[in-house]
């Protein structure tokens, strides 16, 4: 099968005019200018479109699709968290199902080829194994009392060997975030990912509170957890920022996602650089809560890995990458739009570990891609094309497949 468009991106840094794809086997067999690609089979001309790699949301929550504008904006972090818990409690395992189903249809017709999902329990785990595309099911863990440890660690044990009987499947540890999960289960859940070679996610330094929280502040988080009957009785704050707290307890290492990190000290960019581990930004979401000063341009300075996720509906309009680029474009006119679409493309496999088999266009790779609509748009390069306003995904592939197409 042949892919041809006016351009064909294979990554940030190099586009095809005119260009095509041959696709065999789920992989690219050959990449070129339009008139060089040869071979038998169907060919689909896109036209006034750009071939990119696909899309990869590196920090989504599924089964939160059905919370789309449900939950607060503009009140407090915990606020949010409780109307969430609450919106939960509500739902039925039916209810979890359809809405990771939903989101996973959304999360497609995004141009989104690689997803890595927090599942908080196996409800999904097998539309995720069968939905063409490349997904990653970070188990999340919760519990913050120590006695509770060992039980959520036998949890995850069980729920580990269950994930990995769906083939094609890739997992993931995701403890919550420190203040839902005991030091010691943090611990044991670095131990778990390190022994089973596993990537491990982590809500980090997403709010003030989180940090204030950790140096034994009795504020919005402490309120909270006492709200929903947790003790604190056995929680001695470690008196430290977030990242060195995680960092004590062995769970930074080049298999850790950071996932927000809107907070962080020059110290803390220092020790997720040494650590090789990558950060999950979440723009809009960030923008959702009010946290205006990302430290994205200084991490992405000091050389540190920096991927996008969408996290969920219940703080984000829609499940979209591209929107998550457009809305940093818009953000920081005077930084080059390639520095986004590295973010949205290579480096959420570098963090997820599958970058050798995805995340750009090129010969042996998989043929991973989305297809963005240029027409009106007016910019130098397609790049800079696809960020404008009218610009939108009209096909993915995924593997070879085509799972979406408006144009057909
Ligand atoms: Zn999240």
């Amino acid at each position: 099968m042949i892919f041809r468009a006016k351009y064909v991106v294979q990554s940030a840094k190099k586009f095809l005019e005119n260009g095509a794809l041959r696709v065999e086997n789920g992989r690219i067999a050959d990449v070129g200018r339009a008139s060089s690609i040869r071979g038998s089979g169907e060919v689909v001309d896109f036209g006034e479109c750009a071939i990119v790699p696909g899309l990869v949301n590196a920090h989504t929550h599924l089964e939160l699709s059905a919370m789309r504008g449900l939950a607060p904006r503009g009140g407090s972090f915990t606020d949010w968290l409780r109307k969430v818990v609450e919106l939960k409690r509500r739902m039925a395992r039916e209810d979890f199902l359809t809405s990771t189903d939903a989101g996973l249809r959304e999360s497609i017709q995004a141009g989104t080829t690689t997803l890595a999902n927090v599942s908080s329990d196996e409800t999904g785990l097998k539309t995720l194994a069968e939905s063409g595309i490349r997904c990653v099911a970070l188990l999340e863990v919760i519990a913050f009392e120590k006695f509770r440890a060992a039980d959520a660690m036998d949890t995850l044990g069980d729920r580990f060997e269950a994930a990995k009987r769906f083939e094609g499947l890739g997992i993931g540890v995701a403890p919550h975030a420190p203040y839902t999960v005991s030091p010691e289960l943090m611990s044991a859940c670095a131990q778990f990912a390190r022994k089973h070679d596993l990537p491990i996610s982590v809500h980090s330094a997403e709010t003030s509170e989180e940090a204030a929280f950790l140096y034994g502040h009795d504020g919005g988080i402490a309120a909270f957890l006492r709200d929903m009957g947790i003790s604190l009785d056995d929680w001695e704050p470690p008196l430290a920022t977030p990242i060195k707290y995680l960092a004590s307890l062995g769970v930074l290492s080049g298999k850790t996602l950071l996932v927000h990190c809107n907070y962080l000290t020059r110290d803390e960019v220092e020790i997720v650089k040494k650590s090789g581990g990558h950060v999950v930004y979440c723009p809009r979401s960030s923008e959702f809560f009010g946290h205006v000063d990302h430290p994205l341009h200084r991490l992405l300075n000091a050389g540190v890995n920096v991927a996008l996720g969408t996290d969920s509906l219940a703080s984000s309009g829609t499940l979209s990458v591209l929107d998550e680029i457009k809305f940093l474009a818009r953000k920081h006119r005077k930084t080059f739009p390639a520095r986004f679409w590295d973010m949205a493309t290579i480096n959420g496999t570098r963090a997820l570990g599958v970058s050798r088999r995805t995340g750009t266009l090129e010969k042996k790779k998989s043929a991973d891609m989305a297809v963005i609509s240029l027409e009106g748009c007016s910019g130098r390069t397609p790049l800079e094309m696809a960020v404008e306003d009218g610009a939108r995904v009209v096909a993915t592939i995924a593997q070879g497949r085509v799972l979406h197409n408006v144009l057909a």
